[in-house]
């Protein structure tokens, strides 16, 4: 985080590039720990005139330090978990080829496809995984065709620096109404950055949020590469969904064979929920749902889409802009949606996490360290929540724990037949049985 004398805090920081895109003098860089995959942005003191923009823009202070306070979950309503919204419905393309190789139901390549078509927009920022190598870095692509925007379906677990193309959407002439999808650290970035910079705010049609409890960092996709027996330096090519519901990770290797396993087998759920190889700052992050996008999208992991396995993703519309041109693809019959208790889209997801995930942000960053606490004590001034810090410190522990070499040698010894137990068994138990299936 870029604190109020511009030093970094390396833990708190997203990676998520607004800093670098905002910057007027070009003094913030991201630099890239290739071991890892991370982000890390550096200030030139020289170049910096101290005007303050990548501060007020940066997504690791919060816009709501409050946050939703420590409540039981029974006392919670969906209106405190999901942030505002108009309506919730599930939703797919209509375009099976779209919804079989998205990560749930097509639903956010189907709208950009329909608003590039329909010229509501000339641009669509989106992300695709390097296409020389998969552990490279990610390619932010500001797409002008439909074969660009559909090149960048599917989801990527590991760190994208999205918000560092801002500076070239405010400046290229080609580009005069544009759409956005990202992670809700993204799109906090974005939306706090059209505050402070008109000609970036007059260029954004619409923001689509992705649901993200966290991301990973690359020791995730070498372990997933390792499950399946691939060795990186033969791989040509490599994605982490697709297939149809909920989706394969796939490898590609140079001779043309192929290395795939359901995204839920080898273990991979567990890592999921011990938030294995997730940059610390996730555990810091307080918008599990993207509640300043337009629309947000996430998976549909609910008892009634189960069985379902073309995909179906859930819908979060947010404003006028949302509702609008999700609207206008429903009766173009781009895509279908159905209406859908808001109380489901919540129960989609860990509720508990959401509800930990959104606990005042004061909480989370007086559980970091002493530094950190003078700068908050100065900004807010009030009492931190003791069980949101109990429960921060536990997740930290088992993210450090799940991350560490010792563990992953021993995750790499474990038999599948393992993992298919433990698959049998949460299938058994009603409330993990959606989410295994
Ligand atoms: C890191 C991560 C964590 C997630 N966590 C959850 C979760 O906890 N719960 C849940 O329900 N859903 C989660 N999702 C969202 C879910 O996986 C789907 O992305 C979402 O349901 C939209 O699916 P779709 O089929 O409509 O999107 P698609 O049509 O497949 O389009 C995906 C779009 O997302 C963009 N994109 C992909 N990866 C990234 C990235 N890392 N950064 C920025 N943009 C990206 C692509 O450019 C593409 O435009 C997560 C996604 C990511 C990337
Ligand atoms: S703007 Fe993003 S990349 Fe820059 S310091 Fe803040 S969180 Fe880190
Ligand atoms: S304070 Fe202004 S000039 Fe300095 S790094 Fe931040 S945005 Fe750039
Ligand atoms: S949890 Fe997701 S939205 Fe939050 S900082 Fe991590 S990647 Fe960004």
């Amino acid at each position: 985080m870029i604190t109020k004398n511009l030093n970094i805090s390396a833990d708190l920081c997203k990676g998520c590039g607004t800093c670098e895109g905002v910057c007027p003098h070009g003094a913030v860089k991201l630099l890239y720990m290739a071991e890892d995959g991370r982000y890390l942005p550096f200030i030139d003191k020289d170049q910096c005139i101290q005007c303050g923009l990548c501060l007020q823009s940066c997504p690791a202070w919060p816009s709501d330090p409050e946050g939703v306070p420590f409540k039981s979950i029974k006392s919670t309503t969906a209106q405190d978990l999901l942030g505002p919204f108009q309506n919730t419905y599930s939703g797919f393309s209509n375009n099976r080829q779209l919804r079989r190789t998205s990560s749930s139901g097509g639903l956010a390549t189907a709208v950009l496809l329909y608003a590039l078509r329909t010229e509501q927009i000339d641009t669509a920022l989106v992300v695709k995984l390097n296409e020389d190598n998969p552990f490279g870095e990610p390619q932010l692509v500001l797409a002008k065709t439909e074969t660009e925007i559909v090149s960048a379906i599917g989801s990527k677990y590991l760190p994208v620096p999205l918000n560092r193309i801002i500076k070239q959407i405010i400046t290229r002439e080609d580009i005069q109404r544009i759409a956005i999808v990202g992670l809700p650290c993204h799109i906090e970035g974005i939306r706090k950055a059209r505050h402070h910079l008109k000609k970036l705010d007059k260029k954004i049609a619409f923001t689509i949020g992705l649901f993200c409890r966290q991301t990973k960092n690359l020791g995730f996709t070498k372990l997933l590469l390792s499950r399946l027996k691939v060795d990186p330096s033969d791989l040509q090519s490599f994605s982490y969904r697709g297939g149809g519901w909920p989706g394969y990770v796939t490898a590609k290797m140079n001779d043309g064979n192929m290395s795939k396993c359901l995204f839920f087998d080898e273990g991979f759920l567990l890592l999921w929920l011990l938030q294995s190889f997730a940059p610390k700052a996730c555990m810091f992050c307080c918008d599990p749902t993207a509640e300043y996008a337009d629309i947000s999208v996430a998976d549909a992991w609910i008892e009634e889409f189960a069985n379902d396995k073309e995909g179906v993703s859930l819908i979060v519309a947010r404003t006028n802009e949302g509702e609008s041109i999700l609207n206008n693809a429903l009766r173009d019959s781009v895509i279908s949606t159905q209406s859908i208790d808001p109380e489901k889209v919540v129960g989609s997801q860990i509720k508990r996490a959401i509800l930990r995930k959104k606990i005042n942000y004061r909480t989370k960053v007086t559980a970091l360290k002493p530094s950190d606490h003078k700068i908050l004590k100065t900004i807010f001034n009030q009492k931190v929540d003791i069980r949101g810090m109990i429960h921060l410190k536990q997740m930290e522990s088992f993210r450090k724990i799940t991350s560490s070499n010792l563990f992953v040698t021993a995750f790499q010894k474990i038999p599948s037949a393992f993992f298919n137990k433990i698959k049998k068994k949460a299938q058994k138990r009603k409330a993990l049985s959606s989410r295994v299936k």
